[in-house]
C-alpha cells in the first residue's frame, strides 16, 4: 500500500506541474512546490524534534503518514519504559522494605570497603548510618583488630567472625563478608548475644550436673574400696548408712533434672482447675511437719481470700511444697513459718513467710538458678539439690505468675507466687 507522504508529494509536484504548464513555467513552479514542500517537513522535524526533547511542553506533530506512526510508535515505547520502570520502582520499593525490615545488619560497599548502602539494622547493630556514612571506608567505623583481619581476608566460606559491636561492648555480633556480582561484596551482622549466653548456659549446665554427681560418686567409691569380703558387718553397718544418704541425693537430684528438663520442654500439658487454695495449703502444712528439719516450727495458715486458683494442681502442690519445705529446712528450730493467700485488685499471691536467719541481698537475684545455693553446706545437710526455687520459677512461668523474692538479713525471707486475676475465680 502506497503511504499518505508519497500521495502528498506525487499530488503536490503534479498540481504544481500542471499550474506551471498554464503559465508555460511547469518546472519552475515544480521546483518552487518541492521546496515549500520540503521546508514545511522540515518544520515537522523540528518540532518532533521538541516533543522528543520536552514531551509535556510541546505537542506532537500530528500530521498523516509516516511522522504520525513515529509519533504513535514513540509514545507507546514511551508508555511501555514508563511501567517497566514503574514496576521496578516497586520492586526496589519492596526489597528495600524487606532489608530495612531484617533484624541482621546488611552493608553493601564497593570494591575499596566504602559503604554503598546499609539498612537501619545496621546502625542498632554497627553504629552505620545511611546514607550519612555513605562513601566512608567500613574500617573506618568499626575498629576491631578482629573484624579488620576479616575484611582483609580474601572471600570465602569461612569469613565469619564473632566480634563485640561497636557500639555495645556487651553485644557480641556475627560477621559474615560474602561477594556479590563480581567485586561487590557486602557484610552481615547478625547478634548472638542470646545464642552465645545459651550456650554459655549450657556448658555450665553440664559442668554443675557432673560436679554435683561426682560428689556422691566420690563418697560411694571411697567406702568400695575401703571394703573388700573380708570386712566386718560392723565396718559395713558404719558406711551403709552414709552410702544411702548419697544415693538418695543422687536420686532426689536426678528426679529434679528430670521434672525441670520436663517443665522446660513443655511437653505436659497444664490441667487447669479451680482449686481450693486453703484445702492444698492444709495439706502441705501436714506433708511440712513430717520433714526431719521441722523440730517445734510454728506453721501458721492465714486465709484471707475464699477464692479459688486456677491452675494444675500437681505443679501448683509442687511449687508450694518447695517454698513450705524451704522455710522448715532453712529456719533454725522453733521458727514460724506463716502462708498467706490473698486477693488484691491485681493479682492472687500465696506469700511463704519466715522469721529466720534471712538471706544478704546479694544472692537474691540468683536464686532461681539452677544449683545455686547460698549455703551449700546447709542445703546438702537438708537434702537440697539445688533445684527447687528453679523448679518454682519455671512452674510460675507456665501459669503466667512471678515469682517474688524478698529477704532481710537476721529477720527471715518472703517468697509470694503472684498469679494474674485471670487465675482467680469465685468459690
Ligand atoms: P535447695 O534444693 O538447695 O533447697 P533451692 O533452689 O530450693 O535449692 O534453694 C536455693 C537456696 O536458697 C538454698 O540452698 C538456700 O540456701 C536458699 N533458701 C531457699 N529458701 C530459703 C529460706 N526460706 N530461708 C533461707 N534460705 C533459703
Amino acid at each position: 500500500m502506497m503511504h499518505w507522504d508519497y500521495w502528498r508529494l506525487i499530488t503536490i509536484v503534479s498540481i504544481s506541474g500542471f499550474v506551471g504548464l498554464l503559465f508555460d513555467q511547469m518546472l519552475l513552479f515544480m521546483f518552487l512546490a518541492t521546496f515549500v514542500y520540503a521546508m514545511w517537513l522540515q518544520s515537522i522535524w523540528n518540532r518532533l524534534y521538541e516533543w522528543l526533547k520536552e514531551p509535556k511542553k510541546y505537542d506532537s506533530p500530528s500530521v498523516d503518514g509516516v511522522i504520525d506512526d513515529i509519533c504513535r510508535e514513540i509514545d507507546r515505547v514511551g508508555k511501555q519504559n514508563r511501567s517497566r520502570k514503574k514496576r521496578l520502582r516497586g520492586y526496589l520499593k519492596q526489597f528495600q522494605a524487606a532489608t530495612a525490615a531484617l533484624p541482621d545488619a546488611v552493608v553493601v560497599m564497593d570494591d575499596f570497603g566504602k559503604v554503598e548502602w546499609a539498612n537501619k539494622a545496621a546502625q542498632l547493630l554497627l553504629g552505620i548510618r545511611w546514607p550519612q556514612d555513605s562513601h566512608v571506608r567500613v574500617n573506618n567505623l568499626i575498629r576491631d583488630p578482629q573484624f579488620h583481619k576479616l575484611l582483609h581476608a580474601p572471600v570465602s566460606k569461612d569469613s565469619i567472625a564473632v566480634v563485640a559491636s561497636p557500639i555495645r561492648a556487651e553485644q557480641q555480633l556475627e560477621v559474615k563478608i560474602v561477594n556479590y556480582m563480581g567485586k561487590g561484596r557486602m557484610l552481615i551482622a547478625r547478634d548472638m548475644t542470646q545464642t552465645i549466653k545459651l550456650q554459655q548456659m549450657r556448658r555450665d549446665f553440664v559442668a554443675n550436673v557432673s560436679h554435683e554427681l561426682r560428689t556422691p560418686l566420690t563418697v560411694l567409691h571411697g567406702y568400695l574400696e575401703m571394703f573388700t569380703a573380708e570386712s566386718s558387718a560392723e565396718q559395713w553397718g558404719g558406711a551403709l548408712p552414709v552410702m544411702q544418704q548419697q544415693t538418695q541425693r543422687m536420686d532426689a537430684m536426678i528426679k529434679d533434672l528430670l521434672v525441670l528438663s520436663q517443665l522446660e520442654m513443655g511437653e505436659k500439658p497444664l490441667e487447669h482447675k479451680p482449686i481450693n487454695v486453703g484445702d492444698l495449703l492444709r495439706s502441705i502444712v501436714k506433708d511440712a511437719e513430717q520433714l526431719q528439719h521441722y523440730q517445734q516450727h510454728k506453721i501458721k495458715l492465714e486465709l484471707e481470700s475464699d477464692k479459688l486458683l486456677l491452675a494444675d494442681s500437681d505443679e501448683l502442690r509442687s511449687a508450694v511444697s518447695n517454698l513450705v519445705f524451704n522455710a522448715v529446712k532453712y529456719t533454725p528450730a522453733e521458727s514460724t513459718v506463716t502462708i498467706r493467700w490473698m486477693v488484691s485488685d491485681k493479682n492472687g499471691c500465696i506469700v511463704v513467710n519466715d522469721n529466720g536467719h534471712g538471706i544478704a541481698e546479694h544472692h537474691l537475684d540468683r536464686l532461681t538458678e539452677r544449683f545455686y545455693r547460698v549455703d551449700s553446706g546447709r542445703s546438702q545437710e537438708a537434702g537440697g539439690t539445688g533445684l527447687g526455687l528453679a523448679i518454682v520459677k519455671h512452674i510460675l512461668q507456665r501459669h503466667d505468675a512471678e515469682l517474688r523474692i524478698s529477704s532481710e538479713v537476721g529477720e527471715g525471707s518472703q517468697f509470694s507466687c503472684c498469679f494474674p486475676l485471670l487465675h482467680v475465680l469465685d468459690s
